[in-house]
């Protein structure tokens, strides 16, 4: 089989790994002029660059009931050599094609020796080939310390995905994995060799991925691993993976999980992570589901009627994003600009990039309420 034909196949493979800032939103695959997978991905700075997404091989000795690429499935299973890899990354590089590179692998002969493989693949990538741009690099179940160590010495970027939010969930789904001693403990070593290395090993962090809707978790216990993760691992996102059922799984007849569920986390995940709200102040329903009818920030301030209306002109950042309609950027603009003058009409929102019809009901501009926001509050 010639290289272009394992690329194909083993682009498609790695279509479950989510490593874009973007996710949840526009991320999507395409194919470039020869009809190979690349992924575009915005990057931890908010540049946007074109990523080679690719496993080592689809070959995988683990069960997990959720994958495609689980052991004794009938499908057609295909290997890369390190030096191989490493040839077609560079000619799609040097062609201009691809900017970057994302690796993972189905686990074949022990984690130690696919780890090896894939290390030996990012090293003649940096090494003999001097190539100095993104690389993101997955952290294979059981890898060993030496394994990370090398690992974030080459990428920018690792990630252990954990697929599930607590031990008892993971069993349901990937009996083979031992959620702590094989997940979370090397989450814990990136933490401290990034700590150690004062963020020079693996400088763009470390990430994770949730299959969402695959083992019956609630919303709830996925956000409340993912918030335990940024505060004690120093995770930089988490990625979650709405379920899509594949054929010849056990999970076959499993409903496939909505979109509207992944992208309820992905808006809690961002008040975590980018608007201050701390994990109890989410709302749940009896469920312990983010509720479908409106996003997360909505839910948050109809709950809480006493912190409204904030008045645009005076409020502190903090204050801000708590209005529904208001993102960070437009946040920023509004203290910037409220300087030069003061804001007075739900226009003025629109220009700094706010939402004025989801902002109106909770806001005063200048002492005054905009105008149709009073059947809102009834
Ligand atoms: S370890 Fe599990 S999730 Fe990873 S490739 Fe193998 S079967 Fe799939």
């Amino acid at each position: 089989m010639d290289t272009l034909e394992k690329i194909e196949i083993l682009g498609r493979s790695a279509q479950y790994d989510l490593c874009s800032e973007a996710c949840g939103s526009e991320a999507t695959r395409q194919r470039d002029d020869l009809g190979r997978w690349i992924y575009p991905a915005v990057l931890p700075d908010g540049k946007r660059v074109t990523l080679l997404k690719v496993l080592l091989t689809n070959a995988c000795e683990r069960d997990c009931a959720y994958c495609a690429n689980r052991r004794g499935r009938d499908f057609r299973r295909v290997s890369f050599t390190p030096e191989e890899l490493a040839r077609t990354f560079e000619e799609m590089w040097r062609r201009g094609q691809v900017e970057g590179l994302f690796l993972s692998s189905g686990v074949c002969g022990r984690s130690g020796q696919t780890m090896d493989r894939m290390i030996a693949t990012v090293e003649i990538i940096r090494q003999r080939i001097a190539f100095p741009g993104y690389v993101h690099l997955k952290i294979l179940p059981g890898a060993t310390p030496a394994h990370i160590e090398r690992a974030m010495q080459l990428a920018d970027r690792v990630s252990v995905n954990l697929e599930a939010p607590n031990p008892a969930r993971l069993a349901r789904i990937a009996p083979s994995k031992d959620f702590t001693a094989a997940l979370l403990e090397p989450m814990r070593w990136v933490q401290r060799l990034r700590q150690e290395s004062e963020g020079r090993l693996a400088p763009a962090g470390q990430t994770t991925q949730f299959v969402v809707g695959a083992a019956g978790e609630s919303d709830r216990e996925i956000l409340t691993t993912a918030d335990l993760l940024y505060r004690q691992v120093g995770l930089t996102r988490a990625y979650f993976s709405a379920f899509q059922p594949v054929p010849d799984t056990p999970l076959a007849g499993h409903p496939p999980t909505p979109l509207w569920r992944e992208h309820r986390l992905y808006q809690s995940d961002w008040l975590l992570r980018k608007y201050g709200f701390t994990f109890e102040e989410l709302v749940f329903d009896e469920d312990g589901n983010l509720p479908r009818q409106a996003d997360p920030k909505m839910m948050w301030a109809t709950a809480h009627p006493e912190r409204f209306p904030i008045e645009v002109n005076r409020a502190s950042r903090e204050e801000l994003l708590r209005i529904p309609g208001i993102g960070p950027r437009a946040a920023a603009r509004i203290v910037r600009l409220r300087k030069r003058g003061k804001f007075r009409e739900l226009s003025d929102l629109r220009r700094v990039g706010a939402i004025p019809q989801r902002a109106a009901p909770f806001v005063l501009l200048d002492g005054r309420r905009p105008p149709y926001q009073l059947p809102l509050w009834e």
